[in-house]
């Protein structure tokens, strides 16, 4: 299988001399496309660094991270625009703007596309991607004012409108019921069926059980 995401002996220590914390210490690790993995551990092992590293987010310390194959180094701008075209986030606390319209929160990655997809290609685009997330009658809708569920809905939209390569899911389902969040693991994971890989750091069983396979981070 074509390996897309991966991460080569990568360590990331926060901070200098007598308070230095290391988040995570010489992890490797390969996605292949399609596959879904669970990333588990304890609180603080470092799954949240791992995802952030992995995502573009934050610079590792020591070791690299490979996007198909290439060293995704250089700097910020060329890495703001491959974290835009590769990765979809998806955050525990959903990360929405709450003053915004659903439309305004998901359209936020094809604004910064490069190419940017054109006015009407948008609005279809992000149309579609509510309708599968069963949130086509809250375009208009102020985010402020949806349920728990429907705004991880409306993050997961976000994440997938651009058709990344990989989703990356940070306990995304932490803050809801266990039958919402089960909802939002299928649709979550439905983004397999195009071909794109999922990440998701999780504490639930049932969310890593639904997954090809669980790679553990020890504290
Ligand atoms: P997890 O997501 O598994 O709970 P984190 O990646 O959030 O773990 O944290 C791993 C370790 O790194 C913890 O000890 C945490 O306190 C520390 N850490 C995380 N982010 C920062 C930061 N920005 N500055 C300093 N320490 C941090
Ligand atoms: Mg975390």
């Amino acid at each position: 299988m074509k390996t897309v995401l991966t991460a080569c002996n990568v360590s990331k220590i926060y901070g200098y001399g007598r308070t230095q914390v290391v988040a995570i210490h010489n992890v490797s690790l390969d996605i292949t496309a399609g596959e879904a993995v669970a990333l588990m551990g304890p609180s603080g092992s470092g799954k949240s660094t791992l995802l952030k590293v992995l995502g573009l987010i934050s610079r590792p310390t020591e070791g690299s991270v490979h996007i198909q194959g290439t060293e995704a180094g250089g700097n910020e701008r060329c890495r703001a625009q491959l974290r835009n075209k590769f990765f979809g986030f998806v955050h525990q606390d959903f990360a929405i703007i709450e003053n915004e319209t659903v439309e305004r929160n998901v359209m936020i990655p094809l604004e910064y596309a490069n190419p940017r997809p054109g006015r009407q290609e948008r609005r279809s685009r992000i149309q579609t991607m509510l309708d599968q997330v069963n949130l086509g009658w809250a375009l208009k809708k102020n985010a402020s004012r949806l349920s728990m569920g429907e705004r991880q809905r409306v993050a997961i939209a976000r994440a997938l409108v651009n058709d990344p390569v990989v989703v990356l899911a940070d306990e995304p389902t932490a803050a809801l019921d266990g039958a919402t969040a089960q909802e939002v693991m299928t649709l979550i994971l439905s983004i397999k069926e195009r071909g794109a890989s999922v990440l998701v750091a999780t504490h639930d069983d049932r969310v890593a059980k639904r997954c090809d396979r669980v790679v553990y981070l020890e504290r």
